[in-house]
């Protein structure tokens, strides 16, 4: 236990979220309209705090510090504090690490946690290893599950249509998720399945080094920036992942559930092919 807690001590991370947004609700909206859509507030959900996760000094429960709240500005305008604060061992870049040694250092038989005993395929990751954009999920569904690849169900098939939205190929950006295997029922992982998975996440994101890293959903945003903070706080506002851009926006399946927050994911999506001098898919 003790040495647990030192474990997620090391890792810094805060705390999680009880119950996860099903990834299997009902698909309302047939195209990836993201706009002409009144905002929707996101539901309050209640935060459960990681006991003796962070050490003194070094634990991060506030409303995270945005670079930037004004979206025009240029990101590096103003000074903001690495998102990671405290010396941790997963701080260090891995000298020439790949994805491809990640993958293997998981393993594809991986049972570190307790995800595994219903797991049918480990889901690493897909796309490009140099991609300048990354999104972050929560973790497999059931489609992802079967499949072995994520953001492949309605939620996936969402997320297709908002990266092609944005004049990519989904082939063009990295995909993956803050754990690897499926949570039963598609619950949220919980904070010990978050902290054995997460540092290969950490690890995926060094590997890839990306221009802009965007959290999908709270989980994905929580774990990263460490904030026990309602993903409705800092959403669309920009951050500094260890060099990378970091922005979080609300997770598909959400918007499978609430499509009139589709015009909030658009102007964040916006802000993000701003940065990546993208031009939106012409009709
Ligand atoms: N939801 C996620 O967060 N990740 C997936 O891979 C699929 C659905």
């Amino acid at each position: 236990m003790e040495a647990w807690f030192r474990y997620s001590d090391e890792l810094g991370l805060g705390p999680y979220y009880r119950d996860r947004a099903t990834t299997q609700g009902a698909y309302s909206a047939p195209g990836a309209s993201f706009d002409a859509q009144p905002a929707i507030a996101e539901p309050a959900r209640q935060p459960v705090p990681l006991a003796m996760a962070a050490s003194a000094g070094t634990r991060r429960s506030q409303t995270p510090t945005p670079i930037d709240t004004a979206a025009p500005k240029p990101i590096a305008a103003r000074p903001f504090p690495q998102v990671f604060s405290a010396a941790s061992l997963f701080d260090e870049r891995i000298e020439g690490d790949t994805l491809d040694l990640i993958r293997e250092a998981i393993g594809a038989n991986c049972t570190r946690c307790k995800l595994h005993k219903g797991r049918t395929k480990l889901v690493y990751g897909v796309g490009n290893p140099k991609a300048e954009l990354v999104f972050v999920g929560e973790g497999p569904g059931r489609d992802e599950d079967m499949q072995g690849e994520p953001f492949v169900g309605r939620a996936g098939k969402l997320l297709t249509q908002m990266i092609e939205a944005m004049g990519l190929r989904r082939e063009e950006v990295y995909i993956c998720n803050v754990v690897k295997c499926r949570p039963p029922e598609n619950r949220l992982p919980e904070k010990d399945e978050i902290a054995t998975c997460s540092p290969f996440l950490m690890r995926q994101l060094a590997a890839i080094n990306p221009k802009v890293i965007c959290a999908l959903g709270s989980c994905a945003s929580q774990t990263l920036l460490q904030t026990t903070e309602g993903i409705s706080r800092f959403r669309g506002e920009w951050f500094d992942f260890r060099g990378s851009k970091f922005i979080a926006t609300y997770h598909p399946a959400y918007l499978l559930r609430n499509p009139g927050a589709k015009g909030e994911v658009w102007k964040d999506l916006q802000k993000v092919m701003a940065v990546l001098g993208l031009k939106p898919r012409s009709k």
